[in-house]
């Protein structure tokens, strides 16, 4: 067997695209998002500037937005798209448009979802497309599907303009043969959108894969469930998508679970979450023939043993069933290394209206500092590459 070395460590290569004063840029907004508080007054005075319509914007897009996210548009992305394939890296674009509520506003993010899957078609380094279920559709509408809920007239017309819009973005992705993601969202919903995705890649999967679903391992019940979708697929021939993801939304699960005096679906510990999460990547890899799969991570130990496997098991790197995905802005030791040694590696590129997006900002900024270390690890391999290009 040929030896096993990966060096996530490896700042040279992390870093190779960055010029020094983009290095200290980052360094600075990383140290600032690092302090709780800082972070938390931050985080606070963007809501209230933008909820008074203060300008803000601008200074918003100068800072977070610039580490974070792509530009407004996809025009603005472009620059981004060709910097990552310069490193072998692949772009998703990601349109980070959230709590939108009328039908008329669904049907618009529907088109610019539409738009992302023509932009990718035949860019190689465009290797997927991505959206949320609840982005095109009403948040109460999916938790009664979710909760089997019985829906009223205009609910069922509402179901029904979801399910058509969900149909439209799956048929156009696999007319042009271009794979997409469907992100997972709460527990509460996620029964009614695992329905659809089910539903899309019957359709759409057959021979390879073009619709992808997303598993969230920090769920009790969710390996189990991998197991019975690839079992299904098997069955009913077809092949399984699925995009493994540790989860978002744990705080959240926990408090509801809480207040509904309920069992949590979450696991007990951040051990259980892990193990489970590798075991279903190891489960993955030993059913390849009906699975393509995407490690959604920035777990090194996670990325570190999917590589090693690929390598021990003699599969080819860049297999069409098996990638590996970060965010754009995060983890770049681990996107760049991978894509240096020849795996499939993506970056979800957010973009969208600067004040649609502060959500998802204030998500990542608030990660940053509750994931332990996240955000002084990153610090640390900055602070490391910029001492080393002085020697
Ligand atoms: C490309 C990509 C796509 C993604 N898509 C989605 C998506 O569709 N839906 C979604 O929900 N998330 C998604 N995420 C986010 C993801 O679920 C994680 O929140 C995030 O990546 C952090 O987990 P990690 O594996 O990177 O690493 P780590 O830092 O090792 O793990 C942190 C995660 O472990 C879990 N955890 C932490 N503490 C505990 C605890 N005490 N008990 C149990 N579990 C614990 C939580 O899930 C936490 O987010 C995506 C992430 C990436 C990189």
């Amino acid at each position: 067997m040929v030896d096993f070395s990966i060096d996530f460590q490896d700042t040279k290569i992390a870093f190779a695209d960055k010029t020094d004063a983009e290095l200290r840029e980052k360094y600075r907004l990383f140290k600032l998002m690092n302090s709780p508080l800082l972070n938390s007054i931050g985080t606070g005075a963007a809501k209230f500037a933008l909820s008074l319509g203060l300008p803000v914007d601008g200074l918003i897009k100068k800072t977070v937005f610039e580490q974070f996210c792509g530009g407004e548009t996809i025009d603005e992305c472009q620059r981004t798209i060709e910097r990552l394939a310069r490193s072998g890296i692949g772009t998703i674009l990601d349109y980070s448009v959230e709590g939108k509520s009328t039908e008329a506003e669904f049907d618009a993010t529907k088109e610019e979802i539409l738009r992302t899957i023509r932009r990718a078609d035949g860019d190689p380094y465009i290797p997927f497309a991505v959206f949320k279920v609840s982005g095109v559709a009403p948040f109460g509408t999916l938790e009664k599907i979710g909760t089997g809920q019985p829906l009223d007239a205009k609910g069922q017309v509402k179901y029904e303009n979801l399910v058509g819009r969900v149909h439209e973005i799956c048929a156009l992705a696999a007319e042009l043969e271009q794979p997409i993601f469907i992100d997972a969202e709460e527990s509460w919903i996620q029964d009614a959108i695992d329905h659809l995705a089910t539903e899309m890649m019957k359709r759409y999967n057959t021979g390879r894969p073009i619709v992808f679903n997303t598993i969230q391992l920090y769920r009790k019940d969710r390996l189990q469930y991998l197991r019975e979708s690839r079992r299904e697929a098997e069955r009913e021939g077809y092949i399984l998508g699925v995009k493994l993801v540790r989860g978002a939304y744990m705080e959240k699960e926990r408090e509801r679970a809480e207040e509904l005096a309920t069992d949590s679906p979450i696991q007990p510990d951040k051990n259980a979450t892990d193990t489970d999460y590798n075991d279903a990547l190891n489960y993955c890899l030993d059913h390849l023939d009906t699975v393509a799969f995407v490690a959604g991570t920035h777990n090194e130990e996670s990325c570190r043993m999917l590589a090693r496997l690929l390598h021990e098991r003699s599969i080819a790197h860049d297999h069409p069933h098996v990638f590996f995905s970060q965010l754009y802005g995060m983890s770049d030791n681990l996107s760049y290394v991978l894509a240096a040694h020849g795996y499939n590696v993506s970056k979800y590129l957010p973009y969208g209206p600067v004040r649609d997006a502060v959500p998802y900002l204030i998500r990542r900024a608030q990660e940053n500092t509750s994931v332990a270390g996240q955000m002084s690890r990153e610090l640390d391999m900055i602070e490391r590459e910029l001492k080393r290009r002085k020697r």
